[in-house]
C-alpha cells in the first residue's frame, strides 16, 4: 500500500480495495518502524489520524467521492494545527499548541485528507539541510549519512521513504524545490499569493509560500487544487479562480518554448548534474518543445539581496517570540528585560539568532537605505529579468541545485556555503513566480532535480510539463533501498 501515489490511492479507495483506516494504520506502522532512522516526524498524531480516516470512510460510504477523501498526508511543523504541537522545530515554541488550523490545513482536511502528524524542518524554515532543527537533523533516505535538503527536509524524507505519499511544505528561498530535488520528489512552489499564508508561521512574509511535495506531478496537481484559493484572512492572497490543474496535465507540449538561462549553467554547477538537465531537455524536445538560450543578467545579485531581505523580515516576524505569549519561557526571570533576553537567548538556535542580528542591522537607522532598500531595488531588477524572459519563452528550465545531497555536518559550520546552494531557487521567490522541481536522474546514486519556472499563476503549465516528462521517464518511480 505504501508504494501507491495519491492518484492510485484514490482509485483503490473508490474500488474498496482497502479502507482509509486500513491505509492510515499501515502507514502509521511504517512510521513507527522506519522513522527512527530518518527523524522526519516531530509529532505523530495517531488518534487524530484514525479519527479522520474513519470520518473519510464514513463520507465515502455516504456517497462522497473526492480524490483526497482518505488520502494520508502530513504537515510541515510550521502550519498551525489546532490542539497539536506546532513547533517550527524551535525550542522557543516548546509546548505551543495552536488555537486554530492554518487555512491550508483546514482546506486539506475539508477535502478529506488524513493528517498523520507534523514534520521536522529547519528551525523557523531557515536552512537548506534540515540540520538546524531543535529536534535533531533529518536524514536522507537515499543515504542516511547525507542531508535531505531543507527547510522542508522532514516532508521530503518522509515522502521519499514512502512513509506518506505526500506532504505540505513551504518555500521562502527554495525549501520545497531543493529538498524535493535531493530526495527524488516533485515539489511545487506556487505563485506568491496563490496559497493562503494564514496560520503558516512567518519567516519572511513577502517570500513565504506553501505548496505540495509528492512523488509525481499528478499528485502535486491534486494537492494544489485543494490548497490554493482566495482567503480573506491573508491580505496577500490573490482573489483569482483556481485553475483545473488535473485537466492541465494532459495538454500536449508541441510548440512549447523553453528558455535555458546561461547563468544556470555556469561555474559552480556539478557537470554531472548539467548532463542530467540537458538530457531532460532532449526528451522535452522529442515531445515537441523548442529551446532557446536566454539570460537573467541580475541573477548574480539574488543571494546577497535575499540574505538581506529574508533576515530583515525574519527579525521583525520573530520579535513576537518574547517568552510571554508563546511557548518557552526561561526559569525564574528577575525582571521583564531578563525574561525577554534569556527566553530568546535560550529559545532560539544559532542560525535563527544569526539572521535576527543580520536583519536587525540591515533595518537599523542609517543602514536601511544602504542594505534593505538596495536589496529591494535588486529584487525589482530580478523580477524584470523574468518578465523580459517570459516575453520570449513559455518556460524556463535549469538545475534545481548545484550539487546533490551533501554529508551531514559538511556545511554546518559554513553558512555561506549553505546559502550558495539556493542560487537557482531563490530568484523565483524574489520575483514571486511559481517553480517546480522534478526528478531527473541520479549522480553516484543520489537524486538530481530539474527546475521549471513559469510566469505568474501558470502552475498548470509547470505541472503539465512535469507530468508529460513523467509519462516518458521513470526516475520518479524509483525508491530508496530499505524503504
Ligand atoms: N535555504 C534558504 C534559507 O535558509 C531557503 C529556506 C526556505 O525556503 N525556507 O533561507
Amino acid at each position: 500500500m505504501h508504494q501507491l501515489t495519491l492518484a492510485e490511492i484514490a482509485r483503490a479507495l473508490a474500488a474498496k480495495q482497502f479502507s482509509a483506516e486500513e491505509l492510515s494504520r499501515a502507514l502509521l506502522g511504517r512510521i513507527h518502524q522506519l522513522d527512527p532512522q530518518l527523524n522526519s516526524f516531530i509529532t505523530v498524531t495517531e488518534d487524530l489520524a484514525l479519527e479522520q480516516a474513519r470520518a473519510a470512510d464514513a463520507r465515502r460510504a455516504a456517497g462522497e467521492s473526492g480524490a483526497l477523501l482518505g488520502a494520508p498526508i502530513a504537515h510541515k511543523d510550521l502550519f498551525c494545527t489546532q490542539g497539536v504541537l506546532t513547533s517550527c522545530a524551535s525550542k522557543i515554541l516548546t509546548g505551543f499548541k495552536a488555537p486554530y488550523d492554518a487555512t491550508v490545513v483546514e482546506k486539506l482536511a475539508a477535502a478529506g485528507a488524513v493528517s498523520l502528524g507534523k514534520l521536522n524542518m529547519d528551525e523557523f524554515a531557515m536552512g537548506s539541510a534540515n540540520e538546524s532543527s531543535h529536534y535533531g537533523p533529518v536524514k536522507n533516505p537515499w543515504d542516511t549519512s547525507r542531508v535531505p535538503g531543507g527547510s522542508s527536509g522532514g516532508s521530503a524524507a518522509a515522502v521519499a521513504a514512502r512513509l506518506i505519499p505526500a506532504a505540505t511544505g513551504t518555500d521562502t528561498g527554495g525549501s520545497i524545490r531543493q529538498p524535493a530535488a535531493l530526495t527524488n520528489l516533485t515539489g511545487l512552489k506556487p505563485t506568491y499569493g496563490r496559497v493562503s499564508r494564514w496560520g503558516m508561521i512567518a519567516y519572511a512574509s513577502s517570500l513565504d509560500q506553501g505548496g505540495p511535495i509528492a512523488r509525481t506531478a499528478e499528485d502535486c496537481a491534486l494537492l494544489l487544487g485543494a490548497m490554493a484559493g482566495f482567503d480573506p484572512k491573508d491580505s496577500t492572497c490573490v482573489d483569482q479562480p483556481v485553475d483545473d490543474y488535473l485537466a492541465a496535465l494532459t495538454q500536449p507540449l508541441a510548440g512549447l518554448r523553453i528558455g535555458l538561462p546561461k547563468e544556470y549553467f555556469g561555474d559552480g554547477l556539478d557537470s554531472r548534474i548539467a548532463e542530467r538537465v540537458l538530457a531532460v531537455v532532449e526528451e522535452l524536445k522529442k515531445l515537441g518543445a523548442t529551446v532557446k538560450d536566454i539570460s537573467l543578467p541580475n541573477m548574480r545579485h539574488a543571494i546577497p539581496a535575499y540574505y538581506v531581505i529574508a533576515p530583515a523580515e525574519a527579525s521583525s516576524n520573530l520579535s513576537r517570540f518574547d517568552g510571554v505569549r508563546f511557548g518557552y519561557r526561561c526559569e525564574s526571570p528577575v525582571n521583564l528585560e531578563d525574561l525577554y533576553k534569556r527566553s530568546r537567548g535560550e529559545g532560539f538556535g544559532a542560525e535563527v539568532k544569526r539572521r535576527i542580528m543580520v536583519g536587525t542591522y540591515a533595518l537599523s537607522a542609517g543602514y536601511y537605505d544602504a542594505y534593505y532598500l538596495k536589496a529591494q531595488k535588486i529584487r525589482r531588477l530580478i523580477k524584470n529579468d523574468f518578465v523580459a524572459a517570459f516575453s520570449e519563452v513559455d518556460l524556463i528550465l535549469g538545475p534545481t541545485t548545484p550539487n546533490p545531497a551533501w554529508k551531514l555536518g559538511e556545511k554546518a559550520n559554513d553558512p555561506v556555503a549553505a546559502y550558495l546552494e539556493d542560487i537557482y531557487t531563490i530568484t523565483a521567490n524574489l520575483a514571486g513566480i511559481p517553480g517546480l522541481s522534478m526528478p531527473a536522474g541520479f549522480v553516484d546514486g543520489l537524486p538530481v532535480g530539474v527546475q521549471l519556472l513559469a510566469p505568474y499563476f501558470q502552475e498548470g503549465r509547470l505541472l503539465n510539463v512535469a507530468h508529460q516528462y513523467q509519462q516518458v521517464s521513470d526516475w520518479h518511480t524509483r525508491a530508496p533501498e530499505g524503504f
